[in-house]
C-alpha cells in the first residue's frame, strides 16, 4: 500500500539517498522568505529554493493566476495548434531580453532549454550553409543541466563519468576561478580576461569552420559562484564575432534579477546570440524553460526551411498553459515590485555582509555579485566536501537553508529579502563556522 511516510520508492535526484533516508529533512509549506519544515520549524531560505524563487514563496498573484488557469484550460498542444497564453508569455519575455533576442522557444527546465539552444545553434549553422560547423564548446566547471548535450558541454566530472562517451566534437575552455590572483574579490575579479583566449586556441586546433557555438554561464552558480573576470565576457564575444561562432549565455540562474537586471547579458553589457533560462521565469511555481534567440538566427532557420515544419524539435509541454500563465504573472510581478533593481539596491550591503566572513575559521574566499554570494571553505584534510555538508546540516537545524557545492557555500536568496534577513544569514554562518571542525 502506498504510504506517505514510505521513503523507499522515491529515488531522489542529486542526493545521497541512503544518508537522506536515515535523517530526512523535509519542507511542507512556504511563504515569503521562509519554509516550514515537517517538524514545524521556520527555515529562512537563503537559496531561493534552488536559485529559482526570485520573488519569494507563495506569491498570491502567481498562485491565483495558476489556480484560475488550471480550471480554464488544463492543456493544449503547441504542435501545429496553440493557445493565446503561449504567445503572451513569449511576447512578455521577449520584451525584457537584450535588443534583438526576441524569438522565444519554450521548454520545461533548464536542461531542456540548454539542449534546445544547442540544437538551434546546429540547425542555424546548417540552414546558412555552414553544416561543417558542428563542434560545441563549453567550459571546465560549467553546469548546463543534465541532458546529454548539457553534460557534454558541461565540465563537471561527477556529472559525466557515469554516462559513457557523451557527445562527440565537444571541447572545453578553462574556467576562470583563480584563488591565487582573485581571492576575496568584491564583484568582478580583476584577473583572468585572457582566459577567453582559450577559444582562439581551440579555433587554431580545429578550424573555425568546424565550430557551431560556445556556451558559458555568465556567472557559474552550481559550481560555486564563479564571477567572470573584468573584460572576460566581452573578449569571448569578440573572439566569437571574429570567427562567426554563436555565443550562448546559459542564464538559468542569472536571469530575472539575480544580478540586478533582467539578464546578466544586460548587467555586463555583453549580448550573446542565444540565452537559456528557466527557474525564475515562473518563480518556480510551475516548471518552465525558455530559449531567447537572436531574430536573425531564428529567421535563418525558418526562412531556409522547405515549406512545412522548420525546426524538428519541441516538447509536449512546450508553453504549457499553466507554465505560460505562471510566467506572465511572474514577469508582471517582477515589474510591479521593481524586483530586478532590488539586487542592485542591496548589492553593497550584501557584499559587506558576505565579505565580513573573511577571517572566519575555514574561509579561504568570499565572492559576490548581485544577490549571489559564495563562501569557499578549506576542505577538511582527506575529506573534501564534508566540512561544507556539515555546515549545511547544522544551518538547517538552526533554521537556515543554504546550498553547498563541493566545499563552497552558495547563497542566492529571494530578491524580496531585506537587510535584517541578510544579517540573519551571515550572523548564523558566522556562528556556525567556528563550531565545525
Ligand atoms: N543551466 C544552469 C546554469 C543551471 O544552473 C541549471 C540548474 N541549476 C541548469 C542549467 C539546469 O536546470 P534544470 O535543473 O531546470 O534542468
Amino acid at each position: 500500500m502506498a504510504e506517505r511516510n514510505d521513503l523507499s520508492a522515491f529515488w531522489m535526484p542529486f542526493t545521497d539517498n541512503r544518508g537522506f533516508k536515515a535523517h530526512p529533512r523535509m519542507f511542507v509549506s512556504a511563504k515569503g522568505m521562509h519554509y516550514t519544515s515537517a517538524t514545524g520549524h521556520q527555515v529562512l531560505d537563503a537559496t531561493g529554493g534552488l536559485w529559482c524563487v526570485n520573488a519569494g514563496h507563495g506569491r498570491e498573484k502567481i498562485v491565483e493566476a495558476i489556480r484560475a488557469s488550471a480550471g480554464e484550460l488544463d492543456f493544449a498542444p503547441t504542435f501545429q495548434l496553440a493557445h493565446p497564453l503561449a504567445f503572451e508569455a513569449a511576447s512578455k519575455l521577449s520584451m525584457i531580453m537584450p535588443e534583438g533576442l526576441d524569438r522565444i522557444f519554450f521548454a520545461n527546465s533548464g536542461s531542456e532549454a540548454v539542449d534546445s539552444a544547442l540544437k538551434i545553434a546546429l540547425a542555424y549553422q546548417r540552414a546558412r550553409g555552414q553544416g561543417s560547423r558542428t563542434r560545441l564548446i563549453g567550459r571546465e566547471r560549467g553546469y548546463h543541466g543534465v541532458g546529454f548535450g548539457g553534460i557534454s558541454v558541461g565540465g563537471i566530472v561527477n556529472n559525466r563519468r557515469q554516462f559513457g562517451t557523451l557527445l562527440n566534437g565537444v571541447d572545453h575552455m578553462r574556467h576562470t576561478h583563480d584563488l591565487g590572483r582573485n581571492a576575496f574579490s568584491r564583484g568582478l575579479p580583476e584577473h583572468g580576461a585572457e582566459l577567453a583566449d582559450d577559444l582562439e586556441r581551440i579555433v587554431a586546433l580545429h578550424g573555425a569552420d568546424t565550430i557551431a557555438a560556445v556556451i558559458v554561464e555568465p556567472v557559474a552558480g552550481s559550481t560555486g559562484v564563479l564571477v567572470p573576470p573584468v573584460g572576460y565576457l566581452q573578449r569571448l564575444r569578440d573572439i566569437c564575432d571574429r570567427h562567426d561562432i554563436l555565443l550562448i549565455f546559459d542564464e538559468v540562474i542569472t536571469a530575472f534579477g539575480r544580478v540586478g537586471k533582467a539578464t546578466a547579458a544586460e548587467r555586463f553589457g555583453v549580448t550573446p546570440d542565444i540565452i537559456t533560462m528557466a527557474k525564475g521565469l515562473t518563480n518556480a511555481a510551475v516548471p518552465m524553460g525558455a530559449v531567447a534567440v537572436r531574430r536573425e538566427v531564428h529567421d535563418t532557420v525558418v526562412d531556409n526551411a522547405p515549406a512545412g515544419i522548420e525546426l524538428f524539435h519541441g516538447y509536449t509541454y512546450s508553453a504549457h498553459p499553466l507554465a505560460s500563465t505562471a510566467a506572465i504573472a511572474t514577469l508582471d510581478l517582477y515589474r510591479e515590485e521593481g524586483l530586478f533593481e532590488r539586487a542592485i539596491e542591496l548589492e553593497d550591503y550584501w557584499a559587506d555582509a558576505i565579505h565580513s566572513l573573511k577571517g572566519a575559521p575555514h574561509v579561504i574566499d568570499c565572492r559576490n555579485i548581485g544577490l549571489i554570494g559564495g563562501i569557499e571553505l578549506e576542505p577538511r584534510p582527506g575529506a573534501p566536501t564534508k566540512r561544507a555538508m556539515e555546515i549545511f546540516h547544522r544551518a538547517f537545524d538552526e533554521g537556515l537553508l543554504i546550498r553547498v557545492t563541493g566545499d563552497i557555500i552558495a547563497l542566492s536568496p529571494p530578491l524580496i529579502l531585506d537587510k535584517s534577513h541578510i544579517d540573519e544569514i551571515v550572523g548564523k554562518l558566522a556562528k556556525l563556522l567556528p563550531a565545525i571542525g
